[in-house]
């Protein structure tokens, strides 16, 4: 491929304009992301990096969670640029420097040349499956924007180009390479076509023209994320999902985040990595109900924000946009989106490019309420009653450890044991929920199992304080519960509500307080394991709906199934493990208003299609709500039961051994 000089000086001048201009908006982003709060994403960097390649080779990204339509369009977009950037280069190169990749021998040169005919085919396969879905079926979770109309009709070109550009090359050179039959088939049409030098030349440079126009355009879209998400997959968090971010209330100056400097730059990361796939919009119990909260809107507000509010930083200017305003606008979030949060983590589950949306509400609501002491009423009246009686409905404490002092339960003041049953809130002063209480510890006693409690000693765990912005007050109740279970050497701790759970195990050790965490239902399959109990089986249709933070935040999954199954004829629900639907009691929404359609009715609804009688619960929020909903939706012929009380009901006793087995 010989061109004459003016096109050589041509092709390094457009070249070098367009890697300037790159540079210089990758430069300005650098320059942006300074502004933001340091955080330390580089630990076990070998591990991330292999990761990172796994997760973007493999596609694994896109095409998780069963997104098999726009899985394999982004896998063919992405291992379409692999394979055809070899081409590109040589492009360039090869008139520059004469680079071509005939130095890899015959047999891989004409293997990847034929890979690159094969890949163009299923490009525009996946491109009309892409303007069928985005202009067809039309996903109401995805905004048509020019932008992405644009990358569309610029990888059309691409594709186009790239084939006419081969085709007259082959017709020119008057060669029949077979190995090249996408490109031979168009060579063969254009053989009789004249001035096929000139058509070489227009395919050529519409081919690079839209390659270089492509190249810049990138780092000033939305389609950023096609650079961006390498590294935000590489700087994804590795802590435990359910574990949120520690504040040193001593130290810090200002808790929380109402302005784009109080983020870090991995939340600038967050914004500009976002594909706009609108899964996490798909997956948000609040958004499907109607909230005002969209988590998608949440990451594109820090990049907005960081657009709009950066370069008046930089410039020294002080009139910047806060990001929490009453005014809803593409630039801020509104206290009534915050709110609206149940904490469920489904849109963290469901984005592909691991962005971290919950972080960045709470953090906006630790501001609301640390600085500005805003926040729900019901959230207040129920502070106040943490702070009093360390329960957020104001029962007294000194009753705290009443059901287990009715059972005969030795607090470790008393004596020492192996396990602490950890009550929980619900677990102490519910009344529904202590039957579930008093099933597990009839479990436990007849198995033998060494446990106590901490009586009236306990506190709330702090799970609803911490997600609901009130850090102080959470900090404050994890150290009482801390203090109390080191004074006593607690070791191994069970919880029956996995919110305790979670923070207990996750969270607690920020503060010092490391202890080894089962959730009650790990025990139970452990008690089975061990044939310590035997379960009959009632035949009952049963569901099980997997709470939030047993499920999506720690990943158990299978203990509650394995139990089950033993005794119940158990189904799944269509919205089940990773993909559960929130039952819309936490981060204290239990207590809350809620506007319009309920969230507890939309799972209850979900549930009612399933057609059974019996709904096993592993959560006392997710009990209180779903039994609410079964009322309201005049179905309380559907029971709703924790795990230990169907256990319980279907243990068989070896009378002959007197213990249960
Ligand atoms: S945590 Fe749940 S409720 Fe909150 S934004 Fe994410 S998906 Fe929506
Ligand atoms: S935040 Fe994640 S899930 Fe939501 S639209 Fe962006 S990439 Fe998709």
């Amino acid at each position: 491929m010989i061109f004459m000089d003016i096109f050589t000086l041509a092709l390094i001048i457009v070249f070098a304009i367009a890697l300037i201009l790159f540079f210089l908006r990758i430069y300005t982003l650098y320059k942006y992301f300074r502004i933001g709060r340091n955080i330390n994403r580089f630990d076990h960097a070998g591990k991330r990096f292999l990761f990172m390649l796994y997760d973007t080779l493999s596609q694994a990204c896109s095409r998780r969670h069963k997104n098999y339509y726009p899985g394999f369009t982004h896998f063919i977009f992405f291992w379409g640029f692999i394979l055809l950037f070899p081409s590109i280069m040589e492009l360039i190169l090869g008139p520059i420097i004469g680079f071509s990749w005939e130095f890899l021998g015959t047999p891989l040169y004409q293997a990847l040349f034929f890979a690159q005919d094969a890949i163009v085919v299923l490009i525009v396969v996946a491109l009309a499956m892409a303007f069928y879905r985005r202009y067809v079926i039309r996903p109401y979770y995805i905004e048509n924007s020019f932008d992405a109309l644009l990358i569309l009709i610029l990888v059309t070109i691409i594709v186009i180009t790239i084939t006419g550009y081969k085709a007259f090359q082959i017709a020119i050179a008057g060669t029949y390479p077979a190995y090249m039959p996408l490109s031979l088939f168009f060579a063969n049409l254009v053989r009789n076509v004249p001035d096929k030098t000139f058509w070489l030349y227009f395919f050529y440079w519409f081919h690079l023209g839209t390659i270089l126009f492509f190249l810049v355009y990138i780092p000033y879209s939305k389609h950023m994320h096609l650079i961006a998400s390498f590294p935000n997959i590489f700087f994804k968090n590795n802590g435990p999902r359910g574990e949120l971010s520690y504040v040193d209330l001593e130290k810090s100056e200002k808790i929380g985040v109402n302005d784009i400097r109080d983020l870090t730059w991995k939340d600038y990361l967050d914004g500009i990595s976002c594909t706009e796939c609108g899964r996490c919009t798909q997956n948000c119990p609040a958004y499907q109900t109607e909230k005002p909260l969209n988590p998608k809107n949440v990451i594109h507000t820090v990049k907005y924000s960081l657009f709009h509010n950066a370069p008046l930083i930089l410039e020294g200017k002080n009139d910047t946009v806060p990001l929490i305003s009453e005014k809803q606008d593409h630039l801020s979030i509104t206290p009534e989106e915050l709110w609206a949060c149940t904490t469920c983590g489904s849109c963290i589950e469901h984005c592909p490019v691991y962005n971290e949306h919950l972080q960045k509400i709470v953090d906006m609501r630790r501001y609301l309420v640390m600085n500005e002491g805003s926040m729900p009423n019901e959230l207040a009246d129920a502070f106040k009653n943490l702070e009093r009686t360390g329960n957020p409905w104001g029962f007294p404490s000194v009753k705290r450890g009443s059901l287990a002092k009715s059972k005969n339960i030795k607090t470790f003041k008393e004596q020492k044991a192996e396990y602490l049953l950890f009550m929980g809130c619900m677990g102490a002063y519910d009344s529904r929920y202590r039957n579930a209480v008093e099933a597990f510890i009839e479990i436990l006693n007849k198995c033998g199992i060494s446990f106590a409690t901490l009586g009236n000693e306990e506190t709330c765990c702090g799970d609803m304080a911490r997600r609901s912005g009130n850090e102080y007050l959470f900090q404050t109740l994890a150290k009482k519960n801390i203090d109390a279970m080191k004074k006593y050497g607690v070791e191994k701790i069970i919880t029956m509500c996995p919110h305790g759970y979670n923070t207990i195990k996750n969270e607690y050790p920020q503060l010092g307080g490391n202890f080894k965490v089962y959730h009650y239902t790990e025990i139970l399959q452990m008690l089975l394991r061990d044939g310590k109990i035997r379960l009959k089986s009632s035949g009952e249709r049963a569901v099980y709906h997997d709470p939030c933070y047993l499920g999506r935040y720690n990943g158990i999954y299978d203990a509650p199934r394995e139990i089950l199954e033993k005794c119940t004829y158990l189904l799944e629900l269509e919205k089940s493990r990773t993909e559960s639907f929130c039952c819309g009691g936490g981060s204290g929404r239990f207590l809350m208003e809620e506007k319009g359609k309920r969230i507890n009715e939309e799972r209850g609804r979900q549930i009612v299609e399933k057609g059974v009688n019996l709904v096993a619960v592993a959560c006392p929020i997710c009990m209180l709500m779903l039994e609410d909903a079964m009322k309201s939706l005049h179905r309380e012929d559907i029971s709703i039961k924790d795990i230990s009380e169907i256990i319980f009901k279907n243990i068989e006793i070896n009378t002959q051994k007197d213990e249960i087995i």
